[in-house]
């Protein structure tokens, strides 16, 4: 309490002085001088951030004053520097040992040992450093450094108002940021757009920092906390939210969070201490980007996110404005986030936003799995975006080719306009194709079946005219949330899906994780090899109270209608045994219970794993359905990681191995009269898909974006010739058949 009042009354000293009388220099020197006296140190000096990255010095107490505006320190250099290249405080008893420690004769600073530099930030950018020394070997305490992060953030105003320096000197990343600008980042989800700039958590600037009256601006946190929970209370009321799915588990957790005491105890201290409400937010959310900078485990930087994002909604609240203002959104704009959500992204209105580019995220990431679904491209990776572009920048993502262009030159927007008009027209040719069949010139038909995992990816079912669901992947609505869903929440959702589907079949594939697809909720899975360890039904057979979940979710959900259910990565006879076993088990557990049971069930696998080859005349005995995961299985008869990029171009599946391979399949299915699917990437290339039709194939199963090409394929392909040449598969050369494929299809008038 006592340091409470002590703060309060410095925070009021300082700000009396900033609105005082006098240039900007003289307040500055004033309170270089009021805080060397409150701290009890000989020095205190501050640094100002000037145009080429370079530290001034621009006032001091203790250090000789002929070293003002002339000591200069690039970023990183020095200890002033290297506070001012990690944007975090420095406390060190021994400043002089340490090894970035740089002596500049002028300042007369060889007499002081101890050392406390904090940085002077605004909107995530540095603006200077500020420093206290002393002669003695000091250890600062936590609360010291606080005390002067706090100063330091009454500072920002000063050094962000263009008084000290000019304000053309401030703009960012001095002076280039206005230039056109190429960044390299990491594909997460293909695709080309162009629009406005957006920045997700639009930089709040805050106005005032020390309070006037601090009970009232409790009073102001108080409130905007109450408006921020009910608004999030609102949110998961909305209809299409409230019955269940995706986007209301993440709700669910920020709900939870929202109320979370630690956090609410953190900013109402930062009140007490004198801060304004807005400036106690924006504290304790510094406090979490810097622990989030140093913590590994991926559970917890989800959490330390979520708090980050719940800061920003409050700081929205506080300045009276909901969290996405949808009416002063751009009709066609790309989103810039450090990281997010994927609630967030969906609170975005769909019809505007056009793509999204991320300082950090994954592949894996949650976002980019819901990206996928709302079909944006999306670019991860891009170093330093938010600090290069400005809101209402014009910004191209061109995720294809990895790269994202800020303000990009007149040559490069139409470049991109022509090849979007390319696009657009192909895209509309395809729509036009939603309701003919995928029926060749000869008269076979294939049918094209869509891969899906999310509620949202439901509606792609009606627009582009699929005949089912051939792949639902039901570890994506695991991945997005924080805890294992119940056996009623699976229901709920297997039911969504089938509802929608209505007479088009689905095919659920049970639990895939491990390998790439981690639950954050689970421990860690330690596997040298992670795609070849503890994961799908490996895990499903170890762990049976999860796999009997889910299927018993499925069977509830599925009352009445048809199930079809898929066991993924089956390696021999005696899993999809075992598997088998449980379902059994379940149904008759339901049925015992009196519950109406599914209609009709049929039970498949996926063939992933090669030794399963040798296996198929006993296994297709057992089964209703075999369906070809491609991902998987070429990357085990290869021998070659299906994500390390260095290895994507190296081996093709359009090659004699794997096509002599799936053909033995489809014969041996063909024989034994089991349906059989191909649901790997391989079934959306129209390239690849004419080589499946070629040997046998008739179903196959792809995302969404794919269906409009491989069926314009299917429609122009004439079996015959394609038969006879892929029939004498193993007398052509080993490598890949794509060139003589896209001969073919050339000579053919094949569309491809
Ligand atoms: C596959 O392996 O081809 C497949 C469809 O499964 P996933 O991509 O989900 O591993
Ligand atoms: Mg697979």
């Amino acid at each position: 309490m006592e340091a409470a009042t002590g703060s309060r009354r410095l925070l009021r000293r300082l700000r009396d002085v900033m609105a005082g009388s006098g240039t900007a220099q003289e307040r500055l020197n004033e309170v270089v001088r009021i805080v060397a006296a409150d701290m009890v140190a000989e020095v205190c000096s501050c640094y100002v951030m000037r145009a080429g990255e370079v530290l001034e010095l621009f006032a001091t107490e203790g250090l000789r004053p002929e070293a003002v505006h002339r000591t200069r320190l690039r970023v990183g250099e020095g200890l002033v520097g290297v506070v001012a290249a990690t944007a975090s405080p420095l406390a060190l008893a021994d400043a002089q040992s340490h090894p970035d420690f740089a002596y500049r004769p002028e300042t007369g600073e060889e007499v002081y040992h101890s050392l406390m530099g904090v940085p002077i930030l605004r909107g995530g950018r540095v603006l200077g450093v500020l420093v206290v020394q002393n002669r003695t070997q000091r250890n600062y305490t936590e609360d010291e450094i606080e005390a002067l992060q706090t100063i330091a953030m009454v500072l920002a105003e000063l050094a962000a108002s263009g008084e000290l320096v000019s304000p053309v000197e401030l703009a960012p990343s001095n002076g280039i940021g206005l230039l056109p600008t190429r960044l390299d980042g990491v594909k997460l989800n293909a695709g080309l757009a162009i629009g406005v700039a957006v920045l997700h958590e639009p930089r709040v600037v805050i106005r005032q920092v020390v309070a006037e009256d601090p009970q009232a601006e409790l009073v102001r946190l108080r409130a905007a906390i109450d408006a921020m929970q009910s608004a999030i209370d609102d949110l998961l009321a909305q209809s299409d939210i409230a019955a269940g799915g995706e986007h209301r588990d993440v709700l669910e957790t920020y709900r939870m969070f929202a109320a979370d005491r630690g956090w609410l105890q953190r900013m109402t201290d930062a009140v007490r201490s004198g801060l304004t409400a807005e400036a106690a937010v924006q504290k304790v959310q510094d406090e979490t980007r810097a622990r989030m900078s140093k913590v590994s485990d991926p559970y917890l930087r989800e959490r330390l996110a979520d708090l980050e994002d719940l800061a920003s909604r409050l700081q929205q609240h506080l300045a009276g404005r909901h969290f996405a203002v949808e009416a002063a959104l751009p009709s066609e704009f790309i989103l810039i986030a450090r990281s997010m959500g994927p609630a967030e992204l969906l609170d975005y209105d769909r019809r505007r936003l056009k793509g999204l580019v991320l300082e950090e995220g994954s592949p894996t990431a949650h976002v980019a799995v819901v990206a996928r679904a709302l079909d944006i491209p999306v670019i991860g990776r891009a170093k330093d975006v938010l600090e290069k572009v400005e809101a209402g920048d014009l910004v191209v993502v061109d995720a294809d080719e990895q790269q994202v262009f800020l303000r990009p030159s007149e040559d490069i927007q139409q470049a991109v306009a022509a090849r979007l008009e390319l696009r657009l027209g192909q895209r509309l040719s395809y729509a036009a194709l939603r309701n003919l069949p995928a029926t060749t010139r000869c008269g076979t038909c294939v049918a094209l079946q869509l891969n899906a995992g999310l509620l949202l990816d439901l509606p792609h079912l009606d627009d582009t005219g699929a005949e089912g669901v051939g792949l639902f992947r039901t570890e994506l609505l695991f991945m997005m949330r924080h805890d294992f869903p119940t056996v009623s929440q699976q229901a709920s959702i297997y039911r969504r899906v089938l509802e929608h589907a209505g007479e088009r079949p689905v095919t659920f594939r049970t639990l895939d994780i491990g390998g790439d697809k981690l639950l954050p909720y689970m421990a860690e899975i330690e596997d040298e090899n992670p795609a070849m360890g503890w994961r799908a039904i490996r895990i499903g057979l170890d762990r049976p109270a999860l796999l009997r979940q889910q299927l018993r979710a499925l069977i509830r959900a599925a009352a009445g209608r048809r199930l079809r259910v898929m066991f993924p990565m089956i390696a021999e006879i005696g899993e999809l045994d075992a598997a088998r076993a449980m379902l059994d088990l379940e149904l008759e557990r339901a049925g015992a219970r009196g519950g109406s049971l599914p209609a009709k069930i049929e039970v498949g696998i996926m063939f992933e794993v090669p030794a399963l080859f040798w296996e198929l005349p006993q296994l297709l005995s057992r089964i209703d359905f075999l369906s070809v995961g491609t991902n998987d299985l070429v990357q085990f008869l290869f021998a070659a990681d299906r994500g390390n990029p260095r290895l994507a171009e190296r081996y093709d599946p359009v090659s004699v191995p794997v096509l002599q391979l799936l053909s033995e399949v489809a014969r041996a299915c063909d024989a034994a009269k089991v349906p059989l699917t191909l649901c790997g990437e391989m079934a959306g290339q129209p390239l690849d898909a004419m080589a499946l039709i070629g040997i046998g194939f008739r179903t196959l199963s792809m995302a969404p974006a794919s269906i409009g090409p491989v069926k314009a394929m299917v429609r122009s392909l004439e079996l015959a010739p394609l038969e006879a040449l892929l029939a004498g598969l193993a007398t052509l050369p080993p490598r890949t058949l794509r060139g003589k494929l896209h001969d073919f299809a050339r000579d053919h008038a094949v569309a491809l």
